[in-house]
């Protein structure tokens, strides 16, 4: 049984875990998650290990990894264990004719993951279609059916389980659309590939194969054999701003609820790091992708320390560029930026 956190993430990053369990059901998953509570030992949670970075110490308690499973599709409702790989699920549900989920298709993890940070990608969020989820609450030691308006999306990656132990995500259901047609197309790059106007609909096999192939192209679809793609994919969220500073008056501004959202893309390489930046970390082995300057990688043989010192860099040469500080968008446990 593995007890090295990084063969359960996707940096390949993070020492042993004090204790180690599987939970293969619901109830298996909140037993565990109890016992460890009740004996006061520290609880992670491990799903797809795709938006964590761990510390090279390791974790000091029970690492559970949530391997619980079972889909079931009534009408247009699709509900799925949080144990179940979030783009089989995407991919069953284009399979069987629901609309909803394509734009999300290729996003690494589970699917207990994505209202952690409200998954979203190419304009659409996981808080678009979800209908409900199962929580159980370490606090109060209860199982409840909870509603969206209960996670408090709203926020760039943001919601009440984000940066929480408190709650485990037991299954989740979505309120999908019966019909072949995908939900208008919302991303511009998106359009452009799929040769339509933003707005438009096709068939969504078609924004799922799309959104596939432009994921592969900036490493953002799973790879072992690709060093790309051990990374968190974002590593830093894009920052939204009350004022743009001046220095930074030529990136691209986003209206957003809370501001003005920035792409952290476009100030880290306007602060001069290049895709494939970073090679004297670690002795070659960290660097940013070779693909997509916001993710981080593992080129083999990386330790956490090494990625925070890049991070930490990468942060500092934003900041010292166009006074914006960048905050990681991935989970760090027992781990730091300098
Ligand atoms: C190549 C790549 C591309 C990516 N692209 C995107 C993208 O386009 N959009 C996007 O939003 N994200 C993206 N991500 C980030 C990541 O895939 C998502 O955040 C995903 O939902 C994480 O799922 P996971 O199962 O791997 O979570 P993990 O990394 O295992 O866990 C993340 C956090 O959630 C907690 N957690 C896990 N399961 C549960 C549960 N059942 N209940 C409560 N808490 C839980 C963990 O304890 C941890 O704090 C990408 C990552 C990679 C590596």
């Amino acid at each position: 049984m593995p007890t090295a956190i990084s063969e359960l993430t996707t940096m390949r990053l993070g020492g042993p875990a004090r204790e180690f369990a599987v939970a293969t059901t619901s109830d298996e998953l909140v037993s565990l998650v109890r016992g460890a509570d009740a004996s006061g030992t520290p609880v992670l949670l491990i799903g797809g290990g795709s938006n964590l970075v761990v510390g090279d110490q390791g974790f000091d308690g029970l690492v559970v990894k949530v391997e619980t499973s079972g889909v079931g599709i009534g009408g247009s409702s699709l509900t799925a264990a949080a144990g179940e790989r979030w783009d089989s699920i995407v991919a069953a549900s284009v399979d069987d004719g629901l609309a909803g989920l394509e734009a999300l298709s290729g996003i690494p993890g589970l699917t207990g993951a994505t209202p952690v940070q409200n998954v979203g990608a190419y304009g659409t969020v996981t808080s678009d279609v979800l209908e409900s989820l199962t929580v159980y609450d370490r606090e109060t030691g209860e199982t409840s059916r909870w509603t969206p308006d209960q996670c408090g999306f709203g926020l760039h990656r943001q919601s009440v389980f984000k940066h929480s132990t408190r709650y485990v995500i037991l299954d989740t259901t979505f309120s999908l659309r019966r019909s072949r047609s995908s939900d208008p197309v919302r991303y511009a790059g998106l359009a452009d590939r799929l040769g339509v106007a933003v707005g438009d609909t096709v068939p969504a096999a078609d924004v799922r194969e799309a959104v596939l192939d432009l994921r592969a192209q900036k490493g953002m679809v799973l790879d072992a054999s690709d060093h790309d793609t051990w990374s968190v994919g974002s590593f830093f969220l894009n920052p939204v701003l009350t004022k743009v500073p001046s220095s930074a008056s030529r990136a691209p501004q986003y209206p957003d609820p809370s501001g003005i959202k920035i792409h952290a893309a476009w100030l880290i390489q306007n602060a001069g790091f290049a895709h494939g930046y970073g090679t004297e970390f670690g002795n070659g082995t960290v660097s940013l992708s070779t693909k997509h300057v916001l993710a981080i990688t593992n080129r083999g043989g990386a330790s956490t320390a090494d990625v925070m010192a890049l991070a930490s860099h990468i942060r500092d040469g934003v900041a010292a560029e166009f006074g914006i500080t960048l905050v990681p968008e991935c989970d760090l446990v027992g781990c730091a930026l300098t």
